[in-house]
C-alpha cells in the first residue's frame, strides 16, 4: 500500500498589532519550525486584523490548501478578541459555555485572590459545540480543535508562552492520534561551533566529504556568535538516527574539534562554569569595550556564583589604573588597546578580586576611534590563570553592537579552550587566529 501523502498545514495569525508592526509575528515562525520538525510543512500563512470577516476569509482560504489550519490570537477576554466567534460562525456551530473551562478560570482567579470572576473573562469559557479542548498550562483560554470542510482547524491563544505550552503538551499528541501515520517526525541533532566563519566551515566539510553526508541532512545555521550545524534524518527511528549522527559526527571530528562548543545549548559560558566547578576554581573579568557583556553572559547561567566572582568595567584608563593596577607606563607606551593592556587587565582583576582566573578585554568597538594601526573591530583578549597566560588579537566585522557581541563570545571561547586544554598557555597561534567574517 502506498504511503499516505504528508500532512500540510496553513497558519492564520490574528491581531491588529501584527499588521501595525507593533508585535513581531514570532508565533508563525515558531509554529513553522515546530511543524516542520514533525514532518508537516507549512504551505501558506495569513496574518489578519481582529476582524470577524477577515478571520473567516483567512480560515476558509486556509482550509482549501491545508488539512491542518492553526490559528493563533484573538481568544482573550476583551471585545476585540473575536477569533472564537468568527470560527464558530464559519463552521455553523453555536458557542456553549463550558462548565469545566469556567471552573478552571474561576480557580485561577481565586488563586490570585479574585473571588468574583469579571464578566469579560467568562467569554473565554465559550467553546464551539463539538470542539476538542486542549488544556492551557499557562493561561485561561484552552486550545480548541474543530473540523471544517475536511480540515482540522486549531485555535490557540496569541500569548507565545501559552501557545507553545498547548502545542507541546496537547496539540502534537492530538495530531499523532488524529492523523495516524501521516506525521514523519524529523530526527535532529545540533552541533555548536564558534570562531570559524560559515564559508570556511562549509568549505572544509565539503573537502572532507566530497560525496556528501549520506542519509543525514546537514544545514548551516549561522548567527553573530557562531555557526550551528543541524543534522537531520527522515524516516529513521531514534536509535537509527543516533547511530547515523554518531557516525557523521565522528567523520567531522577533525574539522570541528578546534571550534566546537560541546555543551547543551552551545553556550561557552555554561561550559566555563562547569569546568570551574569541577576544579573548584574562580573567575573574574575586566572589560573595557564590552562594557560588562561578558559578566552578563556568565551570570545568565543559573548557579554562576559558584565559579564567577565578579568583574570590573574598566572603561576609562583611570579605572584601568586605579581598580586593576594597569601601570600608567603601559597605557602610555602601548595604548589602552594593546597586548600589554589586556594582559595587565586580566592579571589585575584576578589579583583585585582574589580569583584563580582573570580575563581582560580591550578593543575598538567603533564607529569612531579606529586608526590605521588599530582599526575599528580590533580587540585584544587575555586570559590569566594559575598555569600561565594566553593573549590574542582579533579583528571583528560589524557595527558597534556586533563587535561587542563577537568580542564577548571570543573571550568566552578563548577561556573555555584554555580551561579544557585546547589552547595551551602562551601558545601564540593555537586556534583563534581565524578572521570572523560570516
Ligand atoms: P491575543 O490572544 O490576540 O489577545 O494576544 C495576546 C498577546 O499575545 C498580544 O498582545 C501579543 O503581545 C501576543 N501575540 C499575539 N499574537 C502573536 C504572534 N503571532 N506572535 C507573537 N506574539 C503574539
Ligand atoms: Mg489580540
Amino acid at each position: 500500500m502506498a504511503a499516505p501523502p504528508p500532512l500540510r498545514a496553513a497558519l492564520v495569525t490574528v491581531g491588529d498589532e501584527l499588521l501595525l508592526g507593533r508585535t513581531v509575528d514570532t508565533n508563525a515562525a515558531w509554529l513553522g519550525r515546530m511543524l516542520a520538525d514533525q514532518g508537516v510543512p507549512v504551505v501558506r500563512r495569513y496574518t489578519v486584523a481582529d476582524d470577524l470577516v477577515e478571520i473567516q476569509h483567512a480560515v476558509a482560504g486556509a482550509t482549501t490548501v491545508a488539512e491542518l489550519v492553526v490559528v493563533t490570537g484573538g481568544l482573550g477576554p476583551t471585545p476585540d478578541d473575536v477569533t472564537r466567534d468568527a470560527v464558530a460562525d464559519l463552521c455553523r456551530v453555536p458557542l456553549d459555555e463550558d462548565p469545566e473551562v469556567l471552573d478552571r478560570i474561576r480557580a485561577r482567579f481565586r488563586e490570585r485572590g479574585v473571588e468574583e470572576l469579571p464578566l469579560p473573562n467568562r467569554r473565554v469559557a465559550q467553546v464551539p459545540r463539538g470542539a476538542a479542548k486542549m488544556a492551557n498550562p499557562h493561561g485561561t483560554a484552552p486550545g480548541l480543535a474543530l473540523e471544517h470542510r475536511g480540515s482540522t482547524v486549531v485555535l490557540l491563544p496569541g500569548v507565545p508562552r501559552e501557545m507553545k505550552g498547548i502545542f507541546q503538551d496537547s496539540l502534537v499528541p492530538y495530531l499523532f492520534s488524529r492523523f495516524a501515520g501521516r506525521l514523519r517526525p524529523v530526527q535532529a541533532r545540533t552541533l555548536h561551533t564558534t570562531g570559524i566563519p560559515e564559508s570556511l566551515l562549509s568549505q572544509r566539510i565539503t573537502e572532507l566529504l566530497p560525496q556528501g553526508t549520506g542519509p543525514v541532512g546537514l544545514a548551516f545555521l549561522p548567527d553573530v556568535v557562531g555557526v550551528d550545524l543541524r543534522l537531520t534524518a527522515l524516516d529513521m527511528d531514534g536509535e537509527g538516527a543516533a547511530r547515523a549522527f554518531d557516525a557523521l559526527e565522528g567523520r567531522l571530528e577533525g574539522v570541528l574539534a578546534p571550534w566546537r562548543v560541546d555543551v547543551p545549548g552551545g553556550d561557552p559560558a555554561a561550559g566555563i562554569l562547569g569546568l570551574l566547578r569541577e576544579r573548584g576554581a574562580t573567575l573574574a573579568v575586566a572589560e573595557s569595550c564590552t562594557g560588562g557583556l561578558m559578566a552578563k553572559r556568565l551570570t545568565d547561567v543559573p548557579g554562576a556564583s559558584e565559579g564567577f566572582l565578579g568583574g570590573v568595567v574598566a572603561y576609562h584608563n583611570r579605572v584601568k589604573e586605579s581598580s586593576l593596577g594597569v601601570p600608567d607606563a603601559t597605557l602610555a607606551s602601548c595604548g589602552a588597546v594593546s597586548r600589554e593592556a589586556a594582559l595587565e587587565m586580566a592579571r589585575g582583576v584576578a589579583r583585585a578580586l582574589g580569583a584563580d582566573f582573570g580575563v581582560g578585554i580591550t578593543g575598538v568597538a567603533g564607529p569612531g576611534g579606529g586608526t590605521e594601526e588599530k582599526p575599528v573591530g580590533t580587540v585584544w583578549l587575555a586570559v590569566h590563570g594559575p598555569s600561565g597566560e594566553v593573549v590574542r588579537r582579533e579583528r571583528f566585522p560589524g557595527d558597534r553592537g556586533e563587535v561587542r557581541e563577537r568580542a564577548t563570545q571570543a573571550a568566552l571561547f578563548l577561556l573555555l579552550r584554555f580551561l579544557d586544554g585546547r589552547v595551551a598557555p602562551d601558545d601564540p597561534d593555537a586556534g583563534g587566529g581565524t578572521p570572523h567574517q560570516g
